[in-house]
């Protein structure tokens, strides 16, 4: 998209007002996942790790005589109206693979689902909202991740062993905010060896962000679709888009063109939808799992 352009919908989007909402995440009555725990942390405010802890880590394709098609940047993007999404078909395959679709279970009975992506061999990142109730803030009791899913019967590779979590709090006084809307999980298994992963890039500058060409993926009701634009650093912890996105997509990636994820799509609104950035307190947590 031409940057005149960028700018001026980045101008109509900041006279549009309208309050953010969470990806209500699809009900599901699910099956029984792997058991894990959550463990919510009481971060107030980015805790900044020594530059030498922000190198990226290198993604990783399983398969790598397969060549990862992700579409070309196009001259002109059509208006945002749109949905422009692309629903993927070869979901079993890199960098696909590395995205989960989640099937949860919460210690309050209910069950949902959501997306959450492959950084390392064994560790997972997703939405907070994904990890815990959104009508009760109570914790995921049983995760099921599916990789490649096509349907409970077709898919790359399922996960339904032990996990354990770390979440930001996003739900302090019981009412959601987009702050600390981050999940950190880690498998018991290297699955990130046959679905491979995502390289993730950490603490990237505003202005680093603002010249990307990026990605967004996620699952909703078992469907992969993914789009492509621009981003631009809305906080030091989030940043917003106009991509297309939907319910259930929360907890999917915001990558780059070589398969490096910057961003954990968290949040809509009638102006632009709201990904949460690979902060350096992220990979503190994502580190000490
Ligand atoms: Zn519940």
């Amino acid at each position: 998209m031409k940057r005149w352009k960028r700018t001026a919908i980045f101008l109509a989007a900041l006279m549009i007002l309208s309050s953010l909402t969470v990806y209500a995440p699809a009900e599901l009555a699910g099956e029984e996942g792997g058991e894990g725990e959550v463990l919510v942390l009481e971060h107030t405010e980015e805790e900044i790790l020594p530059a030498l802890e922000l190198k990226p880590a290198e993604p990783f394709n399983p398969d790598p005589e397969t060549e990862p098609e992700l579409p070309e940047e196009p001259e002109e993007r059509t208006v945002f109206d749109m949905d422009n999404r692309v629903t993927v078909k070869n979901t079993g395959e890199y960098p696909y693979s590395a995205i989960a679709y989640m099937v949860v279970k919460g210690k309050c009975g209910c069950g949902w689902t959501g997306s959450g992506f492959m950084v390392d061999r064994n560790k997972l990142l997703t939405a907070a909202h994904c990890l815990v109730c959104s009508k009760h803030s109570e914790c995921a009791k049983s995760i099921t991740f599916y990789f490649g899913f096509r349907n409970k019967n077709s898919y790359r590779y399922k996960y339904n062993g032990k996990w354990t979590a770390y979440a930001g709090n996003l739900f302090r006084d019981r009412k959601y905010t987009v702050d600390w809307d981050y999940g950190c999980v880690k498998l018991y298994k290297n699955v990130g060896d046959k679905v491979g992963w995502l390289g993730s890039y950490w603490g990237m500058s505003d202005s680093q962000i603002a010249n990307q060409f990026l990605y967004v993926a996620g699952y909703r009701d078992g469907v992969l679709k993914y789009d492509y634009g621009f981003a631009d650093a809305k906080s030091s912890q989030h940043i917003k888009y106009r991509m297309d996105t939907q319910p259930g997509n929360s907890g999917g990636p915001v990558f780059t063109r070589d398969y490096y994820a910057i961003g954990i799509n968290i949040a809509e609104n009638d102006s632009y939808n709201t990904g949460y950035r690979l902060t350096t307190t992220v990979k503190g947590d994502l580190d000490g799992l």
